[in-house]
């Protein structure tokens, strides 16, 4: 067996309890010889995250008010671990030190990335294994991109030194030494990012649920797990707002070709979910891998007699899009209408401008703007194979008396987006998943 990365969330590291979870897991595999923490999560549903905790500090540092008070609610998170650890470990030092930072003005970024700093020291006391300090391994650039290239050699190196290791995740260093983060949840990408430095077989995210669901469990009630999904396909749901991995944690390892594999700290024993590249070595039973839906969108239907025949008529509206720094979503079109459907912020932004901006660039019969769309993707790599899935995705819609305002199938029939009112959303995505699973 080839060596494995592991990722451990803040919910995974939140107390003793769940530390002594995090090392059980990782000993129970000699193979498991890079460990990526986060910083200490919530312990309860009303508890705050230490990252939160340490923003606030920050704020209040600029505010000119006192942190002693607030800041010993972050020490004890940290010296309760330890003792309840019953680890010979004195954390003072560093303590006091980024208290110290903080009080003088130390960066933001340098204040948010200390939950995973000393979280991770804890961790490598714990399992006996080194501390890398991100620092030293992670680089971002000058304009505060991260350099992967740069990253992958000097962490390539690094890791030679170290049979075992803890690293923090989420944060790195610029070019002049001062600390940056990655946006929030980034230990995702730290791991990500080990994992291809190490060559590793495997990169498992541990968090604390058993990996990916066909559903939103808000939604739909005690949805499945999916048991492998294609880098592709997590995509597709993840820009509906299906989320269970920070967007960017993919790109390190699906060049890669490492494959990822979403486990539960507390459920040591579920497979969880395996995400992959290639779908012919994990070939699906079924026909969709997930659905998910967003709200918050907005159509803009330009109408013009003999549109079809004007060339250059969408290109132009595309532009009126540029010039105004607004992406769009989909384009379906009629033979006199062209439709853009856009999210509906960052419509309200410009909406005159873009109007008045249409109006004269192609001069429309009319322009008409919706809003309060919502976007659902039928998402699966089994749909290529099986004749009917959009018939099935329409006819659950209209069984449950819902109105279809736009509906698009990619033609490398990864997914259907259909678009129907907001208030029809969670309806909607009932009546497919019961169509399809139940
Ligand atoms: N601790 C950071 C956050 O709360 C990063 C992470 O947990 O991945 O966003």
């Amino acid at each position: 067996m080839g060596l494995k990365v592991v990722k451990f969330g803040g919910s995974s590291l939140a107390d003793a309890e769940q530390f002594r979870k995090v090392a059980q897991i990782v000993k129970a595999d000699p193979n498991r010889r890079y460990v990526i923490a986060s910083a200490p999560g919530k312990r309860y549903a009303a508890d705050v995250k230490v990252t939160d905790m340490l923003y606030h500090c920050y704020d209040m540092v600029r505010n000119h008010e006192d942190i002693t008070e607030y800041y010993a609610q972050i020490s004890d998170r940290y010296t309760s671990i330890i003792r309840d650890l019953g680890l010979n470990f004195d954390i003072s030092g560093e303590l006091d030190y980024i208290k110290n930072a903080i009080m003088h003005y130390a960066g933001r970024d340098f204040a948010a990335s200390r939950g995973e700093y000393l979280n991770s020291l804890i961790l490598a006391k714990l399992l006996g294994f080194d501390f890398i300090d991100a620092e030293s391994v992670v680089c971002f650039r000058e304009n505060g991109s991260y350099d992967g290239e740069k990253t992958n050699e000097e962490l390539r190196q690094e890791l030679k030194n170290h049979e075992y290791a803890v690293i923090p995740g989420f944060y790195g260093v610029m070019p002049n030494g001062t600390i940056k983060t990655f946006s929030r949840g980034g230990s995702d990408i730290t791991g990500s990012i080990v994992a291809r430095a190490a060559d590793a077989e495997i990169y498992e995210n541990w968090t604390d649920v058993s990996g990916c669901l066909m559903a939103d469990p808000r939604i739909v009630d005690d949805p499945l797990p999916i048991k492998t999904i294609t880098y592709r396909e997590l995509r597709e749901l993840s820009y509906m707002g299906a989320s269970v991995l920070h967007e960017d944690a993919i790109f390190p390892v699906r060049y890669a070709g490492i494959p990822i594999n979403i486990r539960n700290t507390n459920d040591p024993l579920a497979p969880g979910t395996m995400i992959v590249s290639s779908t012919n070595e994990y070939d699906t039973e079924r026909v969709i891998t997930g659905i998910a839906g967003k709200k918050g969108f907005s159509v803009i239907s330009v109408e013009k007699d003999m549109m079809n025949s004007e060339i250059g008529f969408g290109r132009k509206i595309l532009d009126v899009l540029e010039d105004n720094n607004m992406p769009f979503e989909h384009l379906p079109s009629g033979v006199d209408t062209m439709s853009v459907i856009v999210a509906t912020a960052h419509l309200d932004a410009c909406r005159e401008r873009v109007i008045a901006s249409i109006n004269k660039r192609v001069q429309p019969d009319s322009i008409v703007i919706e809003d309060g769309l919502a976007l659902l993707a039928v998402v699966g790599r089994g749909m290529v194979k099986s004749k009917g899935t959009a018939a099935r995705v329409c006819s659950a819609i209209s069984d449950a008396d819902i109105n279809i305002r736009m509906i698009d199938q990619g033609s490398s029939e990864l997914n259907i987006i259909v678009g129907v009112e907001e208030r029809d959303l969670e309806k909607a995505l009932n009546a497919i998943y019961s169509e399809f699973v139940k």
